[in-house]
């Protein structure tokens, strides 16, 4: 899966809307402290569906939308989309339409999320399968956050052995087997 762009409008500190083009190869981003550039990787993370506002560094899942500054009222709404070119039609059934694969989240004050796959209504559940069946998912290995290597070395063979089916593109199945026995 290439991801070609990122947007964002009213995440955390990306109160107006930004776009952040992703091209093939290494994708480096520089800035001064607290410009932002965890903010984006955890926008990528929240759009592949990430529900632990901790994995946000935050208290609830609310806490993503802009809060406000001295010169700027609080947002009512976060919205990122990730752009993925399916130029190849690489995309599983049902997401396979288009040239682009549009993925869309929004949260809303007091509403909660909402998904979409281009312009179709989505559950997070499809969203979460989708990238998780591609390894690309937000608890994916291609996402290396500060302190995660020394977690993988410290970690008990269980974790560890969760994180490289997950890198082998087999956590899906996994979710839908505990899906299957709960039924
Ligand atoms: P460093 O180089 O220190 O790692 P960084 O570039 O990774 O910095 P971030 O941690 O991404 O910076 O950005 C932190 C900034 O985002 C802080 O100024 C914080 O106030 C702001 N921020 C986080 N959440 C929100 C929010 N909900 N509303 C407004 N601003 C927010
Ligand atoms: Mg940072």
């Amino acid at each position: 899966m290439q991801f070609s762009r990122l947007k964002l409008n009213g995440f955390k500190s990306f109160v107006d809307p930004t776009e952040l083009l992703i091209q093939e190869g290494l994708t480096g981003v520089v800035g001064p402290n607290g410009c932002g550039k965890s903010n984006l990787l955890e926008a990528l993370r929240w759009v592949m569906g990430e529900n632990r506002p901790s994995a946000m560094r935050g208290g609830g899942m609310e806490d993503v939308i802009f809060a406000g500054a001295s010169t700027r009222p609080a947002r009512n709404f976060a919205e990122v989309v990730l752009h993925i070119d399916n130029g190849e039609r690489l995309a599983p059934a049902g997401f396979n339409d288009e040239d682009t694969l549009e993925v869309t989240r929004r949260i809303t004050r007091d509403a909660g999320s909402a998904y979409k796959a281009n312009t179709k209504d989505v559950r997070a559940r499809d969203i979460q399968m989708l990238f998780a069946d591609a390894s690309t998912g937000s608890h994916s290995p291609a996402l290396v956050r500060q302190g995660q290597i020394a977690q993988l070395i410290n970690s008990k063979p269980k974790a560890r052995r969760r994180i490289l089916e997950e890198a082998a593109g087999i956590s899906g199945l996994y979710q839908r087997r505990h899906e299957a026995e709960l039924k």
